[in-house]
């Protein structure tokens, strides 16, 4: 497809960030270009027509601007998926392990009802242990979820195997 790989040209490596022999995927430049934003959500959000999409839960930080923007386009209501100590409310909290480490994620425990259609959104699919982390948090509230949504995928790095392995769809846009 012409326009996604105009959208994957708008990706930028950023050599040793955040640490040295980490090439990060930088996707401002892609927020930075006029329509591009409103392509990627109109390219994501198209295929929900009609399917009842009741909430978008997006992972801080960047999967906000995708999940705020989505959700808008399809009609649903947005719940966030924040670090920890930064929601006001009472949470649900998720651990989940990194290269060196752990990490947590919360939700708030009224985001999500029983049996609501959930899609969860995040910017890049790496290793899958963020949004893992981000489907225990939904599944506990009851949630069903449609879909798994990213930006941006990193292939080589497996994450799709885990969660399509917990039984729910992938889509990713653009994948490396
Ligand atoms: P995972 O848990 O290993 O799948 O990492 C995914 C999380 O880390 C997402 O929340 C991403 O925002 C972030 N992340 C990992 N690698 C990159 C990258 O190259 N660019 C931007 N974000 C990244």
């Amino acid at each position: 497809h012409k326009e996604i790989t105009e959208l994957k040209s708008l990706i930028r490596d950023v050599p040793d960030f955040p640490k040295p022999g980490i090439v990060f995927k930088d996707i401002t430049p892609l927020l930075h270009r006029p329509w591009a934003l409103q392509k990627v959500i109109d390219f994501i959000g198209n295929r929900y027509i009609g399917a009842g999409v009741e909430i978008v839960a997006g992972i801080e930080s960047r999967g906000f601007i995708l999940a705020s923007a989505l959700a808008y386009k399809i009609g649903a209501g947005l719940a966030i998926i924040r670090k920890p100590g930064k929601l006001p409310y009472r949470t649900i909290s998720a651990t989940y392990t990194l290269e060196y480490g752990e990490d947590s994620i919360e939700i708030h425990e009224d985001a999500i009802q029983e049996g609501t259609k959930v899609v969860l959104i995040d910017d890049v699919l790496a290793t899958g242990g963020t949004m893992s982390a981000a489907i225990d948090l939904v599944e506990r509230l009851g949630g069903n979820i449609i879909s798994v949504d990213f930006l941006l995928e990193l292939t080589f790095l497996n994450g799709r195997k885990k969660i399509e392995e917990r039984g729910y769809p992938v889509f990713s846009l653009i994948k490396f």
